[in-house]
């Protein structure tokens, strides 16, 4: 029986632990953190409301295989996540679609846009607007650059100290332009929120005879790598070593730095079963913070006090949390050069959101975990 020793209790490690162990092998899953769950982790307060101390998290997916073996470990409740972005007083939807064009133009002209939309671009197109700002169309070239500047450009430059253009596809092909009324953040198959929650759902898949689970423990004080050798507390290690952890830490540093964004969250529970007229309102051209969430609009839940969070984005530095790989060029060449370090470790993999240095959903991390799984199961 191989050892394999996972750091992080993240979707990602858990996601691998769980199918380790269901295939009959012994696993180790150390967290640096008191709690599992990693950036998705929820609890329930003392007036019953789900926050999530990470940040508003909505599970959606087109991946089947993902949605079931998720399923094995959650009963869900239907969710389907709306946003709204206050633009000129309004509350409009985003992402941007014809029901916020509506809302936003004098009537005349809006059915003039949307005419020219539908003709050039297509009934229930979806655009990244950086592709629409470049379009043959003076008109939609126009209105292209109200969305710029009132939905994106703010926003962005908030939430990454960068503009639209200097991210790129990765991160604002994210949340493109609607040519239809849809007004779902997401238009996934599977659109769900855990029923009691992703803590529970994530304490599910580590609960097995073949997991040991150990919190509070860093991986930075036990693990150490040398010359193409893991060591554990300093003596060599022979097993698997999968790590979900941030790259640059694994090798202490020695190639600098790699850049983050950070967040510091606000909560707040207010006394009113409801705070505002959206799960999620963005706060898109003014204001320190770049959203607004209120947990109890997620799963729908009414409570009599309803709690809600402002995220304000900041530098990442040490003793802060690197929540945001951030996907520039320079960046990923950074990341590469620890990458081509850590190819030197036979027996090293790198998974998850942080080690893989990638800006990537709950599902695709659940994804990748497994897709590593099918990879390693039979190598030592
Ligand atoms: P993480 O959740 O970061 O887990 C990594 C774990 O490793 C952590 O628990 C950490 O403590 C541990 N660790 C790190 N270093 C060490 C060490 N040295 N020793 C021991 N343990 C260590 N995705 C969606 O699908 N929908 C959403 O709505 C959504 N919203 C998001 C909102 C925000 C604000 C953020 C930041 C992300 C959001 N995501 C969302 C993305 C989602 O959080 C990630 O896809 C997912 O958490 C990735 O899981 P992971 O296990 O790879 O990483
Ligand atoms: N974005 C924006 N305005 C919005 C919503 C999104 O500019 O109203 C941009 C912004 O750069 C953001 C990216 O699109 O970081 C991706 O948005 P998403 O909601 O997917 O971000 P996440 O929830 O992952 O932080």
């Amino acid at each position: 029986m191989s050892k394999t020793l996972i750091v992080g209790a993240g979707l990602s490690g858990a996601t691998i632990a769980r199918l380790f162990a269901d295939g009959g092998e012994e696993v180790i899953v150390i967290d640096k953190r008191n709690t599992i769950g990693g950036n998705a982790y929820d609890y329930v307060d003392k007036n019953g409301v789900t926050v999530q101390s990470y940040g508003p998290h909505i599970f959606h997916t087109n991946d089947k295989g993902v949605f079931d073996f998720l399923s094995k470990f959650t009963e869900w409740t239907p969710y389907e996540h709306r946003v709204k972005a206050l633009v000129k007083g309004k509350l409009v939807p985003v992402p941007f679609n014809l029901k916020s064009l509506d809302e936003l133009y004098p009537k005349d002209k809006a059915e003039r846009i949307k005419d020219v939309l539908i003709k050039e671009v297509g009934m229930d197109k979806k655009v990244p607007i950086l592709q629409l700002k470049e379009h043959d169309s003076e008109e939609i070239r126009e209105f292209a650059e109200f969305v710029y500047q009132n939905i994106f450009y703010i926003y962005t430059k908030k939430q990454w100290g960068f503009k639209p253009e200097e991210l790129g596809e990765s991160v604002m092909n994210r949340v493109p332009v609607y040519i239809s009324y849809e007004d779902r953040y997401f238009t996934d198959e599977f659109q769900y929120m855990p029923k009691d929650g992703f803590t529970e759902m994530i304490a599910n898949m580590l609960r097995h005879p073949n997991i040991k689970l150990k919190l509070g423990k860093d991986a930075k004080k036990i693990i150490s790598l040398k010359d193409g050798n893991i060591y554990l507390n300093g003596k060599p290690f022979d097993g698997r070593l999968i790590y979900t952890g941030c790259i640059d830490e694994l090798f202490g540093y020695s190639m600098g730095v790699l850049p983050y964004r950070s967040l510091k969250f606000k909560f707040k529970t207010k006394k009113c079963s409801s705070y505002q007229d959206a799960a999620v309102v963005n706060y898109t051209t003014s204001a320190k913070f770049t959203r607004i969430s209120e947990f109890t609009k997620f799963a729908c839940e009414k409570k009599e006090k309803t709690v809600i969070v402002k995220e304000y984005p900041r530098n990442f530095r040490k003793g802060r949390i690197p929540y945001y790989p951030i996907p520039l060029s320079q960046n990923t060449a950074h990341y590469c050069q620890y990458l081509e370090e850590a190819l030197k470790y036979k027996s090293l993999y790198l998974l998850g959101r942080l080690a893989n240095y990638k800006y990537i959903n709950m599902d695709v991390a659940v994804r990748n975990a497994m897709d590593l799984y099918e990879k390693v199961k039979d190598k030592d």
